[in-house]
């Protein structure tokens, strides 16, 4: 049965675009079965190449036509002019969305560092204050529990973020992370800073471990030996892997929860089964579900 007490608990969900039909089949599938958990919105993310910012565009079109959700979609810096990017986020605007999360973005494949277009944004901060220049767009920033890998110090990175926040940032989404003191500190630096805004933790529920070790070695997430440990011999058992993944991301979040957080954005990885499980163990449930409850 739904925990009563958990039904405030606001979620959101991260989509990608997918490369192909049976990707874009399941993508839809995905996000019919999370609507009925009545998410805060739906986020899709921009790639760091053309072609997938076309289907970023696509896809966010399409929820606005289809469904009753509120898209966010992810804005970068990356490969465009100033000029390039903002006309996207008119369009955008003018299409009805009203969320955007605003990023520097990452390099291309087979790029290591950060090149900024010669007329381009060189950080999140100066996209953020040009978004907000050109429509009232409710604005999401990246926050880093473990600090940005690129970051040349703690105190850098709660810098940045400050300044992403003066710039217009409405809220903040992190990264995901494992271990959940890491966020608690990093929540702490951000009040220490004066950031006042809310800060949304990033939950990754481990469809595939091995990706996300891999996956969390570019993006600076640390896998702790606790969470090895626990998926450790389980490559040949679907089945118990998802049952030891729910019960690792709903434990995350019931800490948070008694920290007081009480919106998490999940990372589905347009998969909707165990991202489902995990809200319905901490709580979030269909309308009609928790009013029968
Ligand atoms: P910024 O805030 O600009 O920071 C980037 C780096 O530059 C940091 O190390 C910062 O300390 C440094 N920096 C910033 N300003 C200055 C300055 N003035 N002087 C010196 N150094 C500075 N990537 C994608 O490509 N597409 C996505 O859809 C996407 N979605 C994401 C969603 C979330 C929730 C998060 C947390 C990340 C996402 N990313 C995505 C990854 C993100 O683009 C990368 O982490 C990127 O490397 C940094 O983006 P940012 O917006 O945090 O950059």
């Amino acid at each position: 049965m739904a925990n009563p007490a958990n039904r405030h608990i606001a979620v959101s969900f991260e989509f990608f675009p997918p490369a192909d039909d049976a990707g874009e089949a399941r993508l839809w599938e995905t996000i019919n079965q999370l609507a009925p958990l009545e998410p805060e919105f739906l986020s899709v993310t921009y790639g760091a190449g053309g072609s997938t910012q076309v289907h970023t565009d696509r896809i966010v079109r399409r929820i606005l036509k289809e469904t009753r959700q509120c898209p966010t979609a992810h804005l970068t810096c990356v490969g465009q002019s100033r000029a390039e990017v903002l006309e996207r986020a008119r369009n955008w605007w003018k299409a009805g969305v009203r969320s955007i999360l605003a990023l520097r973005g990452d390099p291309p494949k087979g790029e290591h560092t950060f090149q900024p277009h010669p007329d381009g944004f060189q950080h999140a901060a100066e996209l953020v204050g040009a978004l907000k220049e050109i429509a009232p767009f409710t604005i999401g920033v990246g926050g880093y529990p473990e600090v940005h890998p690129c970051s040349p110090s703690e105190a850098a990175d709660t810098e940045n973020l400050k300044r992403k926040v003066d710039a217009g940032a409405d809220r903040i989404i992190t990264q995901y992370f494992f271990e959940t003191a890491d966020f608690l500190r990093f929540r702490d630096r951000c009040a220490r800073a004066g950031i006042r805004v809310p800060i949304i933790p990033g939950v990754m529920p481990i469809f595939n471990f091995t990706k996300v070790q891999r996956f969390s070695q570019g993006c600076g997430a640390k896998i702790p030996q606790w969470l090895a440990d626990r998926f450790d011999g389980l490559d040949a058992d679907p089945e118990t892997r998802a049952l030891v993944a729910a019960s690792v991301a709903s434990e995350q979040c019931n800490h948070l929860i008694a920290e007081g957080v009480r919106h998490f954005h999940f990372y589905t990885l347009n998969r909707y089964r165990l991202t489902y499980a995990v809200c319905r163990a901490i709580g979030v449930a269909p309308a009609v579900t928790a009013k029968a409850a």
